[in-house]
């Protein structure tokens, strides 16, 4: 899974420099050079972050902040501001339009894929690409493997999302409905006994490594990652 990042940037050479750096990161990139091409993405696409630029043509990155905040596509999308002003007050003003994270121009590439990443994880554990460990199993989203004391267990791509996303939300019970939105994502048409067969195939790749009792399923409500 992909992070996907909307740089809202209007300087042609910093909106490079986002872009190839969310690249190499391994995270997908969508661009826009102000607030109408931003909101044309977001029709097509709504994004897991935005990074936004302070100073924009037309409508500035404080205005659109605080519509990305009224929008029910990306109430709940984090926010970096990107901005040329350091002074504290105009640091509060970015905060409060809702913006999550600031950081100020010039930055270093790797200050703010690290301001990046530490936002993704506070807000979208699965989408981080850190090593997880829970139950004795360890994913890494980067190298893409599963192991258990040393053991590689092979697994599907949507096994893997699946099982990404159970380890980064342990011990709580999620309906098949909240799991095909969670794994297979909002944009996709797939029923409900879908994600059934992919959780048996889970456990059958679990079994090997006797770790299939981490996923319970909870009568009547779904299933649940846990180690208890
Ligand atoms: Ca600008």
């Amino acid at each position: 899974m992909k992070a996907k990042i909307l740089i809202v940037e209007d300087e042609p050479a910093i909106q490079e420099l986002l872009v190839f750096n969310i690249m190499e990161a391994g995270f997908h990139a969508l661009r826009a050079d102000d607030g109408d091409s931003a909101w044309l993405q977001i029709k097509n696409h709504v994004p897991d972050l935005i990074l936004l630029d302070w100073m924009l043509p037309n409508t500035s990155g404080v205005v659109l902040a605080k519509q990305f905040r009224a929008d029910v596509r990306t109430k709940d999308v984090p926010i970096i501001m990107l901005t040329a002003r350091g002074e504290e007050r105009d640091k509060i003003l970015g905060l409060e339009s809702g913006a999550d994270d600031y950081i100020t121009k010039p930055f270093s590439p790797r200050e703010l894929m690290a301001r990046i990443r530490a936002v993704l994880r506070r807000h979208l554990p699965e989408m981080s690409d850190e090593t997880v460990a829970v139950g004795g199993l360890e994913l890494s989203p980067s190298a893409h493997r599963v192991t258990c004391a040393g053991t590689s267990i092979d697994l599907g791509p949507t096994e893997f999302r699946l099982l990404q996303f159970f380890m980064t939300h342990a011990e709580r019970v999620y309906s098949r409905t909240q799991l095909l939105d969670q794994v297979w994502g909002t944009q996709v048409f797939v029923e409900e006994r879908t994600v059934d067969v992919h959780i048996r195939r889970l456990r059958v790749e679990l079994e090997a490594v006797k770790k299939e009792g981490l996923i319970q399923t909870v009568r009547g409500s779904g299933y649940r990652f846990s180690v208890n």
